[in-house]
């Protein structure tokens, strides 16, 4: 599949963005990524926000920051049940929920993961 932007490369980031309210799907080559939307590339680089594991997708809350897809489910999970759809997330709501998912990853990050 090549990239949506300069049609020559391969397209290596595949993502749903919210532009303006809208969904918009698209893919992208790194480069072109890096170009269209640099603080995303740039929190991409770095990895999950909160384990830094490989990315899958974006979080709506805070835009711009990326999860892989197992902080996701517990983020949804903890976030679900202090913020409806239509409220923004309060500093205080994010707070908490690096607070969660640190402690989260620190209970679930046992040595014996993946053997039972
Ligand atoms: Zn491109
Ligand atoms: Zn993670």
């Amino acid at each position: 599949m090549l990239c949506d932007r300069c049609q020559e490369r391969n397209a290596t980031v595949f993502l749903t963005r919210i532009v303006s309210g809208q969904m918009e799907k698209g893919q992208w080559c790194e480069a072109c990524y890096a170009a269209i939307d640099p603080a995303h590339a740039d929190a991409m680089a770095k990895g999950c926000r909160f384990c830094g594991g490989p990315l899958l997708c974006s979080l709506p809350f805070p835009s711009s920051d990326f999860v892989c897809a197992r902080c996701k489910e517990e983020a949804y999970r903890f976030a679900d049940v202090l913020i409806s759809v239509d409220q923004k997330p309060t500093t205080e709501l994010l707070a908490a929920l690096d607070e969660h998912m640190k402690k989260w990853l620190s209970d679930n990050a046992s040595p014996t993961d993946g053997l039972s």
